[in-house]
């Protein structure tokens, strides 16, 4: 079995403890970690297949979690900006994706999935039309993703009517089920864009074949009174009377959440994807971290697509995180720099649905590794790692990254897929689906 060993770094397990261990090592055998600890006192000696990774000195971390994506929305990155959500969305994003192909969104997904590796994204959790493409630029790119087909009321330019929508949702679960890092969600849109009978159909997926099912929810007040007007309750309420709210339910974006509610979503075991970064540059508000936190709820951070971003950084995502926090509560103490990075992390794998083998570095956990280059002026000095991945640092930063055991970027290069071709491909696909000139 092929054997690799990153060394000379400062390894963040990310466990409960908060364990660091200075100087450490960590080996990997097929997909998963077999020695985590000091240099030293491995004794293993050295095999023919064995292959080194050199930390410099750097972070030994686990690989980000990216809790809610659009990956083909690369495409739409910087296509549209600075408009009210309304217009954006009618007036640029949908127009744009009806002429949407499966070429267009396989090399859209691949180009996020460049970034992901290069900014040290190892799992994603995405939602978009012809999602098995998504799924095979995960399985090319060797990234770990949930992803599901978006169903709503209209027809869609990837199943045509929703009937087709929920077989595919059906087909995608039954075929990514054996893949050892891929696997399928129930994706209802949203309770603006779906009827009754499809968030019903829905939720009969997800209760008969566990998977999970993910939708956007309480993105801003707005949708709450219309949500109100055409369905007669709040969000969250709506989805109470359907029976959806569990530990099967994720929820993406939840700022407008009160404080039952969390507690409501705390109690089911439901879990809550923040993206600040889209929540600001939509302007639709904060969403209640702090609170989430304090309940229990099972919270995870995502970049959401790149047309609302503009990218898929998880290191600028926290620093936002943190900050946002702050601002909207005139209170530095709120959302510290530790509970942020594990909302990438330990927390993260928690609402990935690997709450034992992901999102830590131990023995026997899945071998998602990043390490993080802090040799340079911008992270000099460093008296607290947990400070500079939040304050300091970003995704460029990332030196190596490492998949379910299999290198997929090593001294800043991506070994994984052949990035020249991709940006190639992407701009190409860019033009012909908006029919603009792109640089
Ligand atoms: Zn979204």
């Amino acid at each position: 079995m092929k054997e690799l060993c990153i060394k000379n770094g400062t390894i963040l397990t990310m466990d409960e403890a908060g364990t660091v261990i200075h100087d450490g090592m960590l080996w990997i055998e097929g997909s998963r970690i077999t020695y985590c600890g000091p240099a030293g006192s491995e004794t293993k000696p050295r095999s023919h297949w064995r292959r080194d990774l050199d930390a410099r000195g750097g972070l030994i971390m686990p690989g980000l979690i990216n809790g809610h994506t659009h990956a083909p929305m690369t495409l739409m990155r910087g296509l549209a900006d600075d408009l009210p959500l309304d217009v954006w969305l009618s007036q640029h994003i949908f127009p744009a994706e009806k002429n949407l192909t499966s070429e267009a969104v396989y090399w859209g997904a691949m180009l996020a999935c460049l970034e992901m590796i290069r900014s040290g994204t190892t799992s994603f959790c995405d939602m978009y039309l012809f999602a098995g493409q998504v799924a095979q630029a995960a399985h090319d790119a060797g990234l770990r993703a949930v992803v599901g087909e978006v169903l709503y009321d209209f027809d869609s330019p990837s199943y045509g009517k929703i009937e087709n929508g929920l077989a595919l949702t059906r087909e995608l679960i039954d075929k990514l089920a054996p893949h050892p890092r891929l696997s399928a969600a129930v994706m209802p849109h949203a309770l603006y864009t779906c009827s009754r009978s499809l968030m019903e159909s829905a939720g009969a997926i997800s209760a008969e074949t566990g998977a999970a099912l993910d939708t956007h929810l309480a993105e801003n007040t707005g949708e709450t009174v219309e949500v109100q007007k055409s369905w007669g309750a709040r969000p969250l309420a709506v989805l109470e009377e359907l029976g959806l709210v569990n530990e099967r339910l994720w929820i993406n974006h939840g700022v407008d959440l009160n404080q039952a509610e969390i507690e409501r979503l705390a109690a089911a075991g439901a879990r809550v994807t923040h993206c600040p970064e889209s929540n600001m540059k939509l302007a639709n508000g904060v969403a209640p971290l702090p609170e989430m936190l304090a309940a229990g709820v099972k919270v995870c951070l995502g970049t959401d697509g790149c047309a609302s971003n503009n990218d898929q950084d998880l290191f600028g995502e926290m620093g936002s995180c943190a900050k946002l926090a702050k601002a909207s509560r005139l209170d530095p103490t709120v959302a510290p720099a530790e509970a942020v990075v594990s909302l990438c992390t330990r927390r993260g794998a928690a609402a990935f649905g690997r709450p034992d083998d992901l999102g830590v570095l131990k023995p026997g956990a899945l071998a998602d590794v990043i390490v993080v280059d802090t040799n340079q002026p911008h992270l000099t000095p460093m008296y607290n790692p947990m400070s500079h991945l939040v304050y300091a640092a970003r995704g460029g930063d990332v030196l190596h990254t490492v998949c379910h055991g299999k290198v997929l970027m090593a001294e800043g290069k991506v070994e994984a897929l052949d990035q020249e071709e991709v940006m190639a491909k992407a701009k190409e696909q860019a033009r012909a689906l908006t029919g603009r000139e792109v640089l």
